[in-house]
Parts: C-alpha cells; sequence; structure tokens
C-alpha cells in the first residue's frame, strides 16, 4: 500500500431519527461533531421503502438548514423503482446535493424486494447516464468481503466492476483487522484502481450490538478483542475505555498506513467518536 501525503479526510454517517425528540438530539451531536471533529462531509443512511425513504430525505433538508455543512445522502436501488430513484437523483440536484454514497442496500427479512436495478453497479451506472459528472459518487468496500459473496475473488470482482461503472471513492465496512484494509487497497494498486478507500470506523461500547452487528454484516471480532469485552460484560466504563482505546489504536494505524481519511459510524452519538477523537489527537 502506498503511503499518503495528503492531509486526510474525515467524515461521520447518521441514520434518520424516528421521532422530533431524537431529530433534536441528532442536530446536537451534529454540532458537538462540527465543533470538534469538523468533518468534510455528513452522510445519512437510506432505508428502504416508503417511510424510511422520507427520513431520509426529511434528515438530510434538517442537517443542511441547520448550518452550512456538506450533507451527503446514501441512496439504494432495494426496493426502489428507476423512477422514484430517478426521482430522487431531481430532488437532491435541487437541493444542491452533490455527493451520494450509492448502495445496493441490504435484502428484506424475507427475501423479497420490489427493484429493477439488482446490484450497485447498475445503481451507479444509472447515475451517472442520468446526471453526468453532477454527483460524486462513494460506493462500499468489504475488506473482510460481503456476507453473500460465493467467494473473496469473485466479490472483489464484483467491487472493481462498481468502481468501474463511475465511482470516485469508497467507504468500507468496519473492521479491526488492519490487515484486511492494506491487503484489500493493495489489490486495488494492482488492479489499477486508483480510488481512495476510506477507512469506516465502528466505535465499540455495546458488546451485545457489536455481536449482532458484525454477525450480520461480516466484520470480524478478532477474539482478543471479543474475549476483553466478554470479561467486561458487568462494567460499562471499562468496556467503553478499552473499546476506545482499541478503535484509536486502529485509527492510527490505518493513517499510518497511508488510509486517505477516516469515515465514522457514529450511531447518532458524539461521545464515543469525541473520546477516539481525542486519543487521536
Ligand atoms: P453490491 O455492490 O451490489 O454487492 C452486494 C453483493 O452482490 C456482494 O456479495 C457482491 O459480491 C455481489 N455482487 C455485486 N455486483 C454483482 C453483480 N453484478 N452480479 C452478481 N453479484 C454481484 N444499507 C442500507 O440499506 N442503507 C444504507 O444507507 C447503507 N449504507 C452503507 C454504507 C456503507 C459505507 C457500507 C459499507 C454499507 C452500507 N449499507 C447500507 C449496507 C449495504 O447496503 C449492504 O452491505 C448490502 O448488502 C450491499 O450493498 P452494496 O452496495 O455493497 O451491494
Amino acid at each position: 500500500m502506498s503511503t499518503n501525503s495528503k492531509q486526510p479526510v474525515f467524515s461521520c454517517e447518521f441514520f434518520p431519527p424516528r421521532t422530533d425528540a431524537g431529530m433534536e438530539k441528532l442536530l446536537a451531536t451534529h454540532q458537538q461533531l462540527i465543533d470538534t471533529v469538523n468533518p468534510s462531509f455528513f452522510s445519512v443512511t437510506f432505508g428502504a421503502g416508503g417511510t424510511t425513504r422520507d427520513r431520509t430525505m426529511e434528515t438530510v433538508k434538517q442537517l443542511r438548514s441547520d448550518n452550512n455543512q456538506i450533507i451527503v445522502p446514501h441512496i439504494s436501488c432495494m426496493g426502489s423503482s428507476k423512477q422514484q430513484l430517478s426521482d430522487l437523483l431531481d430532488e437532491y440536484i435541487e437541493l444542491g446535493i452533490n455527493r451520494l454514497v450509492t448502495l445496493r442496500g441490504d435484502v428484506p427479512d424475507d427475501g423479497t424486494a420490489d427493484n429493477e436495478l439488482m446490484h450497485a453497479n447498475e445503481l451507479v451506472t444509472f447515475i451517472r447516464e442520468k446526471t453526468g459528472d453532477h454527483f460524486h459518487i462513494e460506493i462500499a468496500a468489504y475488506p473482510e468481503y460481503h456476507p453473500e459473496s460465493a467467494s473473496p475473488d469473485e466479490d472483489f470482482k464484483y467491487f472493481l466492476n462498481k468502481a468501474n461503472a463511475g465511482a470516485d471513492s469508497a467507504i468500507t465496512q468496519y473492521f479491526y483487522n488492519v490487515d484486511a484494509y492494506t491487503r484489500f487497497v493493495d489489490k486495488c494498486e494492482q488492479s489499477q484502481l486508483a480510488i481512495p478507500i476510506v477507512p469506516g470506523i465502528m466505535p465499540i461500547t455495546n458488546y451485545a450490538n457489536l455481536v449482532r452487528f458484525s454477525d450480520a454484516c461480516g466484520a470480524e471480532i478478532p477474539r482478543w478483542i471479543r474475549k476483553q469485552l466478554e470479561a467486561y460484560e458487568n462494567d460499562l466504563d471499562s468496556l467503553r475505555a478499552f473499546g476506545t482505546d482499541v478503535v484509536a489504536q486502529l485509527c492510527h494505524q490505518l493513517l499510518d498506513a497511508g488510509a486517505p481519511g477516516l469515515h465514522f459510524y457514529t450511531l447518532n452519538q458524539s461521545d464515543a467518536i469525541l473520546n477516539i477523537w481525542n486519543k487521536l489527537k
């Protein structure tokens, strides 16, 4: 992996809150992160289906009206027709949005989804055909491989395919093995893919939730981390202090290894990110 001489770029991810109280709390979190991390953008996740889809738009509008920060909506083809996606793109252009995180989305639990575009590469192509170079397109990358993929080689081939459809940069699924990331970036370089691959950083604050998320998305929790978190099951302060140490060290190692920046999965909370940030400084 070649080293990076540029200043690292930081970004933070939110999900759309379900309630007014959740939105108020998010706006406070947003301000705290601006005052400290001052990320280059905030992204807002996208849920398949009507009401969750609408909540992404509402959250984007709220955050944009809150101050002048760059807001980056996620968009997925899961559960949406081409017409719905096209309308959404028009609305984002009208709002002045010029960057998107472009995804397939997760298959609903019952296995059914009403979509016309089947994979994220098709959505990248669709956005480029419809809007040209208007959007900076981010895509998802999986250094530990996507859980549905038949093999590492096939997953990587599809990643290249998606990137070459017109992506500008990628954000990874979270991971705690630095080697998985550096090998992934090396493979991209060997395949002449030069887009920035920004590691996604998941803070460690709750053992049960981390295990549940990690099982679902295919992120490995190394044994030494898992065992220590288990041991701190009834001692939340120690668990969080350990989690902060581990994740801050991961961030250091990634930046030292040449990562172009870090994308923080905030889970709409600022405390864990600020603890990591203070150690990083
Ligand atoms: P794809 O790139 O389409 O890949 C999905 C699977 O299909 C992989 O196994 C891949 O190997 C395979 N594949 C890819 N292309 C092809 C092809 N042409 N033919 C056959 N197989 C193929 N989910 C949400 O619902 N909303 C969000 O806002 C959201 N934000 C995310 C942000 C980031 C940074 C990341 C890393 C993930 C996010 N996710 C989100 C989760 C994501 O939607 C899931 O991981 C989803 O299962 C895959 O999305 P993808 O865009 O990577 O899909």
